[in-house]
């Protein structure tokens, strides 16, 4: 099986310092396949505790192979309980690096 990795694509989501609600979203590749390992936490605490950074919601860490057109993405997130509440938008967050890359600038 080839596989080639073209990069390794990581996000922290932190409001107000790694992301800018209603920015347009620009691209840096688009990829139509993503396989997606899910971590969710009961509580924010748990997943900052984890990942060992304050204030973060979110994190992705993907590798994006573009000659194959697919994404391998770790997101980590609290687990979402309510539509449409933060935590699923924080989940679509995470999932749109798998297909857009670096969509938000850092
Ligand atoms: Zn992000």
């Amino acid at each position: 099986m080839k596989l080639l990795v073209a990069f390794v694509l990581l996000c922290a989501l932190v409001p107000g310092f790694t992301s800018a609600p209603g920015e347009p979203i620009v691209a840096t590749h688009y990829i139509t396949n993503v396989l997606i390992t899910m971590h969710l936490y009961d509580t924010k605490a748990e997943l900052q505790s984890d990942l060992e950074v304050d204030g973060v919601k979110g994190y992705s860490e993907c590798e994006i192979n573009e000659e194959e057109n697919i994404a391998y993405c770790d997101i980590y997130s609290v687990r979402p309980t309510h539509i449409d509440d933060d935590a699923t938008t924080t989940v679509g967050h995470e999932v749109l690096h798998g297909v857009f890359g670096l969509y938000h600038g850092l």
